[in-house]
């Protein structure tokens, strides 16, 4: 392996994509429990019956955004080796004991407070089983605050942490981190192996678990509650290109280069068998709605635009909250 020439990294997470059930229940739990702005409200690109929403800070900034594709036919999923077991979210100093008692109005089953890397974590689930968590963090972040949520800006949510990987063997995705992507090894704590990139305003980690007791997962979607990929930050085409090739060389299976409207992409399974995703920063969520209207209509990538009238007929309808900024 030649490592004179620098070569790209990841610049930390851009989103994390998980399976919902009901699509109202996902809405009102991330916006009106949580307190996120639904910036994006499409459809998955590759079955146009299913909604695909986008839950963010107030602009959509990388980092910040979970997405859902809601199958509520899909059974619930059981946490397997091989996928993204938890999605930890930040939220800054001394906001932990406002989203107790938050979430216990709402009635969120809370687990008990938690000391991870010596952050306090408080780790719930959503409705339809995802594991999220929330982490008192004071790292830097690009955050815009969302002017509509019942959530005073001093707590909100400012975007995804970590993702949280359960693995059969640490080896090969400590390889991949470490000397494909651009991680360093920061430190172990409780089991839980944890590998940062460069700060870059949004999470920057990734943990692995070895459970060697729990099978592999078999199913590759896997069901409600299961995180579908984590997708990790380019600054533009050219270098995820050039991270692609590198993917190739070692012996993984990149997609080719995906036009996904907002950022193109690129999907690989890690040696484990978690999907992830290379995306670009830009263009971002704003190239088809302004700032003010995000979230407000049905976006449809141009290519499906004449479609629309039949794919708007296919879908259930929502209740979203006011919307605009
Ligand atoms: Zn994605």
């Amino acid at each position: 392996m030649n490592t004179a020439e620098p070569r790209p990294t990841v610049h930390g997470l851009h989103h994390v994509t998980a399976i919902a059930g009901d699509p109202q229940e996902n809405v009102d739990f991330y916006t009106r429990v949580l307190g996120m702005r639904l910036v994006k409200k499409s459809v998955n690109q590759d079955a146009p019956d299913t909604y695909h929403l986008f839950y963010a800070d107030g602009v959509g900034s990388p980092g910040t955004d979970l997405t859902f594709f809601p199958w509520p036919d899909l059974p619930k999923a059981r946490p397997r080796a091989g996928q993204i077991v938890e999605v930890p979210f930040a939220v800054p100093q001394g906001s932990l004991a406002y989203w107790q008692e938050r979430l216990t109005e709402n009635d969120v089953t809370i687990q008990d407070e938690e000391m991870r890397f010596g952050e306090r974590t408080l780790p719930f689930e959503d409705p339809h089983g995802l594991r999220l968590a929330l982490v008192e963090t004071d790292d830097d972040r690009e955050f815009e605050p969302w002017t509509h949520s019942p959530v005073p800006a001093e707590h909100q949510v400012r975007g995804m942490h970590a993702v949280r990987l359960w693995e059969h063997e640490l080896g090969p995705t400590e390889t991949l981190l470490t000397e494909v992507m651009g991680f360093e090894k920061i430190g172990e704590d409780d089991d839980w192996h944890r590998y940062g990139v460069e700060d870059s305003g949004s999470g920057t980690l990734a943990e692995v678990k070895v459970v060697d007791q729990h099978p592999r997962t078999s199913n590759r979607v896997g069901g409600t509650g299961a995180v579908h990929h984590a997708a990790w930050r380019m600054r533009d085409s050219e270098e995820e290109l050039e991270l692609r090739d590198f993917i190739g060389r070692v012996g993984l299976q990149p997609s080719p280069q995906i036009d996904r409207h907002w950022f193109k992409s690129v999907y690989f399974r890690e040696p484990g068998g978690v999907l992830f995703e290379l995306a670009t920063d830009g263009p971002g969520f704003t190239v088809d709605e302004d700032r003010e209207n995000l979230g407000t209509s049905l976006v449809l990538p141009p290519s499906m635009e004449d479609q629309r009238e039949e794919i708007e007929a296919n879908l259930p309808p929502l209740d979203t909250p006011q919307l605009q900024a």
